[in-house]
């Protein structure tokens, strides 16, 4: 197909705008580039497209979804909790968005194609990585080294937490280095219960504090704090919780010089041998299919995690017959996810004067206790808990109570506080996990699409077993009863944090980024999504992706001031 090229050269284009590109955005604009920001999906009006507040009544499945339709068209995307009656049109159709898989090796590949990306549907989790993740690799010695530490990425922690507003409780622990927090969320009373018997029991071993999460407990950089309505994966029109809608795209948009450009599926980049630099991108329309040719002194990946790898897969040439960047070999391999659904839940005696007002948008997290300060025996690294306190509602004895007057007492009063502490594990990087062009293949744009390689290990099932009795053992220091460890087999990319495939290292023989996100093989190409990301730590990684994103965008506009880039 012949290609229409524009003639704007712009400073910096950036690839994608969720989570990462709003930041890209945001940063590059701010330092004075021009910059074009190329969406493949479709643009969102907070007014038309949030549905946080729509009630059930007024949806046409009462929030049962069109399962018959669901089926058919988000197969994969269904299988995510947040893929709901209102939010699913945040998520794409698996029809239009095919890749293929090895037999009986699933992965649940979850994506979000509009402008802000899963930036809009995530639970906003938000964590610091320590030195126990940066030198894991090191120290075990699976995986590269990674090329910073701790302390070259505080700095930019710091610096992303004051804008986005993180609300969260100090706890003084290194393998969880505190932030710069707004105030905590307040725990219920069955929580407090929980936190102080687990303090008696296993002292600062084991701590249960607050969730930290990015959204605002009071008012912060003109977005108001959050009123607790709950579903936020739908959106939400006080831009209370951090997403690149909210707070970052806004942002790059008032400085005039961001070019916004929806339905803009990236093909492949434009690589010149002369320079061995990306001159540009190539595009097709995602409405007219048009292909189309953008241009730009510097390229952004942040695509997420496994789009940005499919298009340097897609850009070989014949200098990178494997891919563009991809002189170490290591484009595509090393594909991680965060093992989830080993935990416990129980009922906490007492409290049943108490009720809980409102939905909090966050629960209690309970930081990595196993292989801290030494390495103990059964698996390497470790798994934190999300979990949370909840007064049972009244579906829980509709089967044994029937209808009548007991039924309506069952309706009328809560039931007991039941807490759930539900593990995350980190996975291991590994060659054996890899994704690669499926030539058979297409997307509803001609794209080729990916064909993924991917399958937990024994050390991450080890993790999950670990996760389930160590649950227990904490309810039960809590008094709990009712103690119903629990072992999920959830497919690998269900947790939603694929990592890895374009890794960072020092080494350019054995990575494809250097420490700013800079191919080692093309000085003007940089990607900061989590394609980058040399280990999987077990905390939630967007933080991290957002952190390392406004450090490389800072190298990257330093280099271009000095002339280098
Ligand atoms: C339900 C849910 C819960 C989550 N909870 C958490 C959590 O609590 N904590 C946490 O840390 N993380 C969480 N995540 C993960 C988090 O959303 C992602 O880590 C984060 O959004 C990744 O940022 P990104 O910029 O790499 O990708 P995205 O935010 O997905 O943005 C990528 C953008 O690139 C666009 N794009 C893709 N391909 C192309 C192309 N070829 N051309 C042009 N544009 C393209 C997409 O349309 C998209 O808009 C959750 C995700 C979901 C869905
Ligand atoms: S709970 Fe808070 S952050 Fe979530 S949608 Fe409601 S107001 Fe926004």
């Amino acid at each position: 197909m012949t290609s229409v090229k524009k003639p704007e050269t712009y400073d910096a284009i950036v690839i994608g705008s969720g989570m990462t590109g709003g930041w890209a955005a945001k940063e590059l604009t701010e330092k004075g580039l021009k910059v074009l920001v190329l969406e493949a999906g479709r643009p969102i009006v907070p007014e038309q497209d949030y549905v946080e507040h729509v009630p059930i009544h007024e949806m046409k499945f009462r929030g049962m979804t069109d399962r018959k339709e669901q089926l058919k068209t988000q197969a994969v995307q269904r299988m995510c909790y947040a893929c709901d009656e209102w939010a699913q049109k945040f998520f794409v159709n698996d029809l239009e968005n095919p890749y293929t898989t090895d037999p009986g090796k699933p992965f649940a590949w979850i994506r979000g194609r509009q402008v802000g990306g899963k930036s809009i549907m995530w639970a906003r989790q938000s964590y610091r990585w320590s030195d126990l993740d940066f030198e894991a690799n090191l120290q075990d010695s699976h995986g590269a080294d990674w090329p910073i530490r701790y302390a070259d990425i505080a700095p930019w922690y710091d610096y992303v937490e004051e804008f986005a507003g993180i609300t969260g409780q100090e706890e003084g622990l290194s393998q969880l280095p505190d932030g710069k927090f707004l105030p905590p969320m307040e725990m219920n009373c069955a929580e407090i219960a929980v936190k102080d018997a687990v303090a008696r029991r296993f002292g600062r071993e084991r701590v249960v504090t607050m969730g930290r999460a990015a959204i605002l407990t009071r008012t912060h950089n003109g977005r108001a704090a959050c009123h607790y309505c709950g579903p936020c994966h739908r959106g939400c029109i006080t831009r209370s919780y951090f997403s690149s809608v909210n707070a970052t795209l806004p942002v790059a948009e008032k400085t005039g010089r961001m070019t916004l450009r929806p339905y803009s599926v990236v093909h492949s980049l434009i690589f010149d041998s002369q320079t061995r630099r990306v001159s540009g991108v190539r595009v097709i329309d995602g409405q007219t299919h048009q292909a189309l040719e953008f241009s730009g002194r510097v390229i952004l990946l942040c695509a997420s995690t496994l789009e940005s790898t499919r298009i340097l897969l897609n850009s070989a040439t014949p200098e990178f017959s494997n891919g563009l960047a991809n002189s170490s070999g290591a484009l595509g391999k090393n594909l991680m996810d965060h093992i989830m659904g080993g935990g416990a839940d129980g009922i906490i005696p007492g409290f049943t004067d108490r009720k809980q007002f409102g939905n909090r948008p966050n629960g209690i997290y309970v930081p990595r206790f196993k292989n801290v300060s030494k390495q103990e025996k059964g698996f390497l690294r470790g798994y934190g808990y999300q979990g949370s306190a909840v007064r049972e509602d009244w579906t829980r004895g509709i089967d044994e109570t029937g209808f009548g007057v007991s039924l309506k007492n069952l309706l009328r009063h809560g039931g007991p506080w039941k807490m759930t502490f539900h593990g995350f594990g980190e996975c291991l990087p590994r060659p054996e996990n890899f994704v690669e062009i499926d030539k058979e293949r297409v997307d509803a744009w001609g794209v080729p699409v990916l064909k993924i390689h991917c399958e937990w290990s024994d050390n991450e099932k080890a993790l999950l077993d670990d996760m389930a009795i160590e649950a227990a053992e904490m309810l039960a220091a809590a008094g709990a009863r009712e103690i119903r460890p629990y072992r999920q087999n959830n497919p690998p990319g269900l947790t939603i944090h694929e990592m890895g495939t374009a890794r960072m290292g020092r080494d350019p023989k054995s990575s494809v980024l250097n420490a700013y996100n800079q191919a080692h093989d093309v000085k003007n190409l940089f990607l900061t999504d989590g394609a980058c990301m040399a280990s999987s730590s077990c905390v939630n990684p967007s933080l991290t992706y957002m952190a390392l994103t406004a450090r490389a965008c800072d190298y990257a506009v330093t280099q271009m001031k000095k002339g280098a880039l």
